[in-house]
Order: C-alpha cells, then structure tokens, then sequence
C-alpha cells in the first residue's frame, strides 16, 4: 500500500507550469513532496539536465521501455514521447511522499484510470493574450512551434472538466499558495488520515 498521494498537474504549454513545481520545490512551501523524473524522446533544450529535468532517451529505448511495462503513463507529445517510469514514483509513494507529475491531458487520464485515489490539478492562464505573450518569452521554440501548440491549447483546456481542481495562474505566489491548499486538504482527508493515523485512531478506539 501506498501512502503518498499522486498529484497530476497539467496545463496548457505556456501557463507556467514547469516554473510553478520549480518554485514550489524549491522553497519548501510544504515537506515530503517530490516531482517525478519523466523519461522523453525529445532532445535536451539549453540549461535542462539528465537525470533532474527528464532521463534523455533514444525513440528505441523508449519503445523497448513501453515494451517491457516500465511506464505507468506514456504519450505521444508534440511528436516526442514522454513517459512516468514506475521507477520513478513507487519508492517515493511507499515511503509516504507525494509526487508531483508534470505530464499532458492524456497521461492524466491514463494515471486517474490506474490510481483511484490520485488528485489532479489542472493549470489555466489568466487570458490567452497573456498565454500567447507567456510562449513567447519562453523563447525557446521557433515561431512555427509556438502557432503550433496554439492550436492544441484549446483541445487541451476542453478536457478541463476531467480534473479535479483548477488553478488561474494569474498571480505565481497566489498560484504556489493554493497548490498548498490542494495539498493540504487531501493530507486532511479521512482516506489519507486512515493511513497516516492508523495506530493513534486504533488507540483512541480501544477499550
Ligand atoms: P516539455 O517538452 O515542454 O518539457 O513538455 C511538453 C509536455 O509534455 C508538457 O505538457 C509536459 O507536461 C508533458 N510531459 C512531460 N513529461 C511527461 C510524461 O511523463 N508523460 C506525459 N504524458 N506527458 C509528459
């Protein structure tokens, strides 16, 4: 039995999701949170690392992987492959950390259709100016990429009913604060108290 909790955290490219985990990890805002290491097909952009940002594999490596059931999810995005090892999250969970993974409405789905009790939060922009802007700064796509993902963006919000909480990432702090709350209230839920608590609720019910 598992008893951290899974949370998926998707979003639209651009809406500051990545920047988000980083942040929240990062200072600390809650103990016992870790995000999961994907393994993808697509090349390693400037600053990313192996191992930290993803595990950097060959198409034949992910394949042999799909092959051998190692990944609890995999996708096809924006023609690479991205994929969560169990590897990645089975230890963490055992040992009662939550795990953030970043990953696409169709991991998502994947994961919610696998682990009943994963939480799943859905990141939304503020406006689609403000996405279009955010895509650009990011400076990291050539121009055909970006009118590219455009075009997915609505398809992607469209599934945002499958999700379990939606975020507006309007204001990053605002935004870290009720990743926080969503935290926090599942850590307070009878079903994660039931695991955590076990022994002092056996004692306050003994004769
Ligand atoms: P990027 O290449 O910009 O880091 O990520 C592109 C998209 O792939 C993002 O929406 C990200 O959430 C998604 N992604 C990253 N890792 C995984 C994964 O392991 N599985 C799935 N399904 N999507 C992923």
């Amino acid at each position: 039995m598992t008893k951290g909790t899974l949370f998926i955290i998707s979003a639209p490219s651009g809406t500051g999701k990545s920047s988000l985990i980083r942040a929240f990890l990062k200072k600390k805002i809650i103990n016992n949170v870790e995000v999961s290491v994907s393994h993808t097909t697509r090349s390693i952009r400037p600053g990313e690392l192996d191992g930290k940002d993803y595990y950097f594999i060959s198409i034949k490596k992910f394949k042999i992987m799909v092959k051998k059931n190692k990944f609890i999810e995999y996708a096809k995005v924006f023609n690479h492959y991205y994929g969560t090892s169990y590897t990645s999250i089975i230890n963490k969970l055992i040992s009662g950390k939550d795990v953030f993974l970043d990953i696409d409405w169709q991991g998502a789905q994947q994961i919610k259709k696998k682990v009943i009790n994963s939480k799943s939060i859905f990141l939304l922009p503020p406006s689609k100016k403000e996405l279009i802007s955010r895509l650009k700064k990011r400076n990291q796509d050539s121009n055909f990429i970006i009118s590219k993902r455009m075009k997915m963006v609505k398809t992607e919000i469209s599934r945002f009913h499958k999700y379990d909480y939606i975020i507006i990432n309007d204001d990053f702090n605002t935004s870290l604060l009720n990743i926080k709350y969503i935290i926090l209230s599942q850590r307070l839920s009878v079903e994660y108290q039931k695991k955590h608590n076990v022994d002092l609720i056996q004692n306050l019910l003994k004769k």
